[in-house]
């Protein structure tokens, strides 16, 4: 199968080597038999509902988040369709902070979001940097701990109804004080965890494939075929053993 993603403000939105998860899904689609279609979305440049079967947005400082937060916001009602209509995505730290209501600066300044996750987002004095490690249930039953880095000072309070992504083990997560991470509706994932994210965590970028390949091929999502992922596995592990070594939250 052909996975279209889209890749919304690349040249903007890329700071914590956000290429790199992109990657991790072209290559372990290939080892499958399917390839990925990664076009760039950029300024301007419609996302039209139904035409992507991942869209993917990464992480940025506050300075490159106020170059596209109008321009995604308008993307707003485009964004929450595609999801009502099956496409996964996934948003990493500035990306995430910027599809929820709204992002406030420090300077009091609100960047208007694109309102798909139930969730407003504060920048705070102090930033939230280390090693983070979670535990997720991305199929329902089936527990998975997620393991990645976060550098934010914004803080992100879900709304009370919201899904997060995961159970902080380890680290700040949202806002350092609610002991979740992360952010869920549908196939889309928000979260703060980069470094990048999907190398050290193959059962997370496995699930995401699972949902694109879903959306394109019209079916329920199914398990793919199994990958050796050793060294993902290794990445993995000395992630978890950095974050366990911090200590507990916060
Ligand atoms: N505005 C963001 C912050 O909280 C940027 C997050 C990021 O992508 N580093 O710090």
């Amino acid at each position: 199968m052909r996975i279209r993603v889209g890749h919304l403000y690349p040249e903007y939105l890329n700071i914590y080597a956000d290429r790199g998860n992109i990657a991790v899904l072209t290559r372990r689609a290939a080892l499958r038999g399917h390839a990925l279609d990664v076009a760039a979305i950029g300024l301007g440049e419609p996302v039209v509902p139904g035409e992507h079967d991942l869209l993917y947005v990464g992480g940025g400082q506050d300075r490159e988040q106020s170059l596209v937060a109008p321009d995604l916001a308008e993307k707003g009602s485009s964004i929450r369709d595609a999801v009502a209509g099956g496409t996964a995505l996934l948003a990493v730290c500035g990306g995430y902070q910027l599809l929820g209501r709204g992002y406030r600066g420090r300077d009091g300044s609100f960047m208007p979001g694109a309102g798909l996750f139930p969730h407003e987002t504060a920048a705070g004095e102090t930033r939230m940097i280390g090693d983070v490690l979670l535990e997720c249930e991305l199929v329902p039953g089936e527990r998975v701990r997620v393991a990645g880095f976060e550098n934010h000072a914004g803080r992100t309070v879900l709304d009370s109804e919201a899904e997060p992504l995961g159970r902080v083990l380890y680290g700040f997560g949202n806002d350092g004080a609610s002991g979740y991470e992360g952010c869920r509706v549908e196939r889309a994932i928000g979260t703060y965890l980069h470094g990048p994210l999907l190398p050290r965590n193959p059962r997370l970028a496995d699930w995401l494939l699972a949902q694109a390949l879903a959306h394109a091929s019209g079916s329920e999502p199914r398990n793919l075929e199994p990958l050796p992922d050793e060294l993902e596995a290794e990445a993995f592990r000395v992630s978890a053993e950095r974050a366990r070594a911090r200590g507990g939250r916060g």
